[in-house]
């Protein structure tokens, strides 16, 4: 197929950016908005088409600069753009509270939402629309006496000025730990390749650095505890200042939260969720550790077993299992059971065929082709650009960027972030998304491509799940473009799609070797699908963990919680792993905490519930490569985005109501 004219495409987001031009760019769209806010609040009839119309595209016009500069903050290369990229990001937060608390505006949108005539008269889209912009007004406390508000306005602010140092603290983090190579037995040749080394009192050492391609190979391979444990230990020492900040964030969210009528935060954040209230949430994650208390502890067992018996070959005394021992014991009990050689398998998993064959599943799912761009515009050599257009026409639909390997000052978690939502323009064209997935996989040696373990393929695999949704979501309005659903079902298509990784028709198709082209053998496939299933049901317990613990700080009446110190003991309790005497604050680096994800991490596991109904009665039933089953799915549960709810969108799907029946089967557990 032909490529049209640039014109067709919409045009590339330019990242070249000083931190001078990114202050000023942001002022002057700071500046427009609220000209534009002054004059939908001076208007005296009211419309869906004078009020709600101009509202949603000065939103789209600003986050055209906004998502830039934010995206800067956490990607660009230089310290001081990155910095400016994060000032403005505090701007933007600021003016937005600005915005979201104008009386004039508000009393214009409420007339709008009060008009019965005209509201049905509306698409459900439209409709939709209306009332989301109603209930965020609503919930920014609107309704409440101008001196409650004001208070309100302060502990809003307040709290934007915790969350952006907390992150940024997670992303700048530069632990590192010297080793010298004996400490480090165990850990692979490739390991050493080209790694950065240290004088340390006369002796020349290893740079280790918290990052997770030198972070998680440690833990699974290093063969001494000790080194482990120093490892941990640096880890868990990072950013000491985000444990006052997260303590003042679950008290001024209580705060927030009361003001506005609530009893807690959890219930501020969730009411707009599918859960609806914290109590089903928590009955949920109360009843998968019920559930799973069984198996994790026979798989905690047998890594105990084996630590006990290391101590008795080695004629030490066995002195109690850790934190720093799962990752290791469990990847050695994975080896004896299955036979599975992490080191092995990741030889098939070269990063840019895996990506690429990746991309071409897909393509061929959605109906999509998708193209390289050659020298494209981007923020560093390493990231790759892609245009996205309609397999069989002349339409395009969008752009995405993979920028995967770490740099010192990037994104330290891995995560897809809007860069430009798609929407309807004015003039009736369209306004195409971009987005870009931001990861920290490890490099090529000299003596190899950069090679994924196969849990980096999941990863690759589900983060490419978020870049698609932002790809097919086709809503008119830029507000309910792509990922902006319900928190607790956003997870839900990435983790639907982790599926594909572990397909033996879809690794047929990318997992091949390295060096030798050769595809992965069956029965190495084979053994990898029975070890995930060993396993599947334990593995969930971390994640449940996490879930409880943010639901158990935010939905409190008190804010006098000890964060620190609840965070370990929960940890201990949950997961039976602790620290020993040694004291860590792993909560500091827990980001999900400190933004969109506080009382709504205990989504990743409800939405986990819909991913595996959804794959299991209609991928799984109808074939994964499936053209017909991947366009429905485009059709009903991506292109909507956030222009109906998520329920609506699952029940076009499956055809019926979902429920836990696949998810429970998916990780072992009894159906009841
Ligand atoms: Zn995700």
């Amino acid at each position: 197929m032909k490529t049209t004219a640039t014109a067709r495409k919409g045009s590339m987001v330019n990242f070249c950016r000083t931190p001078a031009e990114i202050a000023s760019n942001i002022e002057q769209a700071i500046g427009r908005s609220r000209a534009a806010m002054d004059a939908i609040g001076q208007e005296t009839a009211p419309t869906f088409a004078n009020i709600i119309v101009p509202l949603d595209r000065t939103s789209a016009e600003h986050d055209v600069e906004a998502c830039v500069a934010c995206f800067l903050g956490s990607v660009a290369v230089e310290k001081d753009v990155r910095d400016a990229g994060n000032d403005a990001s505090k701007r933007i937060d600021e003016f937005e509270i600005e915005c979201s608390t104008r009386e004039d505006v508000y009393k214009a949108v409420r007339a709008v939402f009060d008009n019965e005539q005209e509201m049905a008269s509306l698409s459900p889209e439209d409709r939709h629309l209306v009332e989301r912009i109603e209930r965020g007004y609503r919930r920014q406390g609107l309704l409440l006496p101008p001196e409650k508000r004001e208070q309100l306005n302060a502990v809003r602010k307040r709290i934007s000025d915790l969350e952006i140092p907390f992150k940024r603290c997670v992303n700048e983090e530069d632990a590192r730990v010297l080793f010298t190579r004996e400490e480090l037995e165990g850990l692979p040749e490739d390991y050493f390749d080209g790694r950065e080394m240290e004088d340390d009192g006369g002796v020349s050492k290893y740079v280790v650095t918290s990052k997770y391609p030198d972070y998680f190979p440690l833990m699974a391979y290093a063969t001494r505890e000790a080194t482990r444990k120093a490892m941990e230990v640096a880890a868990g020492s990072r950013c000491p200042d985000n444990v006052p900040r997260l303590q003042e964030l679950v008290s001024l969210r209580l705060e927030m939260a009361t003001l506005l009528g609530y009893s807690t935060y959890s219930e501020y954040a969730m009411e707009i969720l599918m859960a609806k209230r914290p109590a089903d949430a928590i009955a949920m994650e109360t009843d998968l550790l019920a559930r799973l208390a069984g198996p994790a502890s026979e798989k905690l067992d047998e890594l105990v077993a084996l630590k006990r018996s290391d101590a008795e070959l080695a004629g030490e005394e066995y002195e109690g299992f850790y934190v720093w021992d799962t990752a290791y014991y469990g990847r050695r009990v994975s080896e004896q059971k299955h036979d599975i050689r992490g080191e092995e398998i990741k030889q098939y998993f070269p990063l840019d065929k895996a990506t690429r064959g990746m991309l071409d599943i897909y393509q061929k799912m959605l109906g999509l082709r998708i193209a390289q761009v050659d020298n494209p515009p981007v923020w560093h050599p390493d990231v790759a650009m892609y245009e996205v257009w309609e397999a069989d026409e002349d339409t395009f639909v969008g752009h995405f960027y993979l920028d995967l390997h770490p740099r010192q000052g990037k994104y330290n978690h891995t995560a897809v972030l809007p860069i430009r939502f798609g929407c309807e323009l004015p003039d009736g064209s369209r306004e195409y998304p971009a987005a870009a997935m931001v990861a920290n996989f490890t490099h090529a040696t000299s003596a190899a491509p950069a090679l994924l373990p196969h849990g980096d393929v999941v990863t690759l695999m589900h983060e490419l799940g978020h870049v698609f949704h932002n790809m097919c979501a086709h809503t008119k309005w830029k507000r309910l473009h792509g990922l902006q659903v319900e928190r607790d079902f956003v997870e839900a298509p990435s983790q639907m799609l982790e599926n594909w990784a572990w397909e033996p028709a879809s690794l047929r198709k990318f997992a091949a070797h390295h060096s030798t082209g050769e595809p992965m053998p069956d029965e190495m496939i084979a053994k990898l699908i029975t070890a995930k299933n060993a396993g599947a049901g334990a593995n969930c317990v971390s994640q449940v963990f996490l879930g409880m613990y943010d639901l158990a700080i935010h939905n409190t009446t008190s804010g006098g919680i000890d964060v620190d110190k609840m965070f370990n003991d929960m940890r201990d309790q949950i997961t039976n792993l602790g620290t020993g005497s040694v004291e860590t604050h792993r909560v500091a680096t827990f980001s999900h905490t400190a933004g969109d994800y506080s009382s709504r991490y205990y989504g990743y596991m409800w939405s986990r519930v819909y991913s595996m109904d959804m794959y299991a009665s209609r991928f799984k039933k109808d074939g994964v490569d499936n053209a017909a089953t991947g366009m429905d799915y485009r059709r009903e549960i991506l292109r909507p985005g956030g222009s109906r709810d998520a329920m609506e969108s699952l029940v076009r799907f499956l055809g019926r109501k979902p429920d836990n029946k696949a998810f429970l089967e998916s990780i072992g557990l009894r159906v009841d």
